[in-house]
């Protein structure tokens, strides 16, 4: 049973050589007469959070720390097959270490996958954690109306291509940020966005919004912080909001930077507000069926990024702070 273990506690920014991958002794009898299962991981998630919890001190973060070298901790969602006691399989989506296959102790926590004829893949984005952070951070926090202007940054990722084009769906007027040419081409020609920019080439992320709101932004949906998110509070329009989804650019740093503008909240009597996923878990079931028929209806469209197999999986979750990503990052770990 190969699995990523992480070697040591990270500070600064990630590397390969903080992971390893090993082979363990099995663990995987399921005691007569229990509920434990065995998962066969086939895909497994890369997300953003992971590094928090690769961190010691993680009071910055979100979610517990990871305890090194017992492998990666039960963390990470997976579209898997579960194998004994069915006629045939079937597929169900966990938390899972990052391992080939995980005694899970009871099957009820492992989630149904209602859909069994979407690719499995997209459980681990579109339909899975990713594609509820949009849904839930864009109808329950953002709120968007038809008519309003809509900003995201890391528009090409997980989440950003799905709220941008949710956002499109309510009738806003959707721009885009991402760091490369390609990324932004994605963007407007495949997920039908307004516009986009790559913001490594604007010297100046201030004149840059300036150009695509000239009337300023209704809506941010936050996804990098730093420099980009100083320079959205200067073009925030009177009354309107922020949903903070996630802050990239600072996880890899031991001290915040780069926001001396957070007065313009109370000059523009913005309402920023900071959501987590987990909160929503409630409307998976509603978000799962309505995502379903737009993918089928084709008004999503779905871009994902396969690493192929588990060797590779520490290079795709480091790529994700590069922005190596261009789409959903997720690992194929055995044969469907
Ligand atoms: P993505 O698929 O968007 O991958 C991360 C992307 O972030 C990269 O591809 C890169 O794109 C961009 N990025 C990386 N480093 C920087 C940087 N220093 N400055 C600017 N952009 C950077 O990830 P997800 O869609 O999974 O996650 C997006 C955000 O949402 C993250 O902040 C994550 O933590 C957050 N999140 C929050 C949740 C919640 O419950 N609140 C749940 C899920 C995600 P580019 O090439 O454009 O730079």
């Amino acid at each position: 049973n190969r699995r990523v273990i992480l070697k040591r506690h990270v500070t600064g920014f990630p590397s390969e050589d903080d992971m390893e991958v090993v082979a363990g002794a099995a663990r995987l009898a399921v005691p007569p007469g229990s509920a434990a299962v065995v998962l066969k991981n086939l895909y497994l998630s890369c997300d953003p959070y992971m590094r928090g919890r690769m961190s010691k001190q993680n009071r910055r973060s979100y979610v517990p720390a990871f305890v090194p070298g017992s492998g990666w901790p039960r963390c990470e969602q997976s579209g898997g097959i579960w194998a004994p006691g069915f006629q045939g399989w079937r597929s169900r989506l966990g938390m899972t270490g990052w391992e080939e296959y995980t005694l899970i102790p009871n099957q009820e926590s492992l989630s149904k996958i209602n859909h069994p004829e979407m690719p499995l893949s997209y459980y681990t984005g579109v339909l899975g954690m990713p594609g509820l952070t949009a849904y839930a951070g864009l109808y329950d926090v953002a709120k968007p109306k038809k008519g309003e202007y809509f900003f995201v940054s890391a528009a090409s990722g997980a989440v950003g291509q799905i709220v941008g084009q949710l956002a499109k769906l309510t009738g806003c007027y959707v721009v885009g940020s991402a760091g490369s040419d390609e990324k932004v081409k994605l963007l407007k020609t495949k997920f039908g966005f307004d516009e986009a920019f790559n913001y490594k080439k604007e010297q100046d992320l201030n004149a840059a919004l300036q150009r695509y709101f000239p009337e300023g932004i209704d809506i941010y949906f936050e996804h990098v912080g730093g420099t980009m998110l100083d320079a959205v509070l200067l073009n925030m329009r009177m009354h309107d909001r922020i949903a903070v989804c996630g802050m990239i650019s600072q996880y890899n740093l031991e001290q915040p930077q780069g926001i001396q503008n957070l007065l313009s909240l109370i000059i523009k009597r913005v309402r920023m507000e900071g959501f987590m996923v987990s909160d929503y878990l409630g409307q998976h079931h509603k978000f799962e069926e309505e995502m379903v028929r737009y993918l089928k209806d084709d008004k999503i469209v779905y871009v994902e990024d396969v690493a192929e197999g588990l060797e590779k999986a520490p290079a795709a979750l480091i790529g994700l702070f590069t922005g190596r990503n261009v789409g959903k990052q997720l690992v194929t770990v055995t044969q469907e």
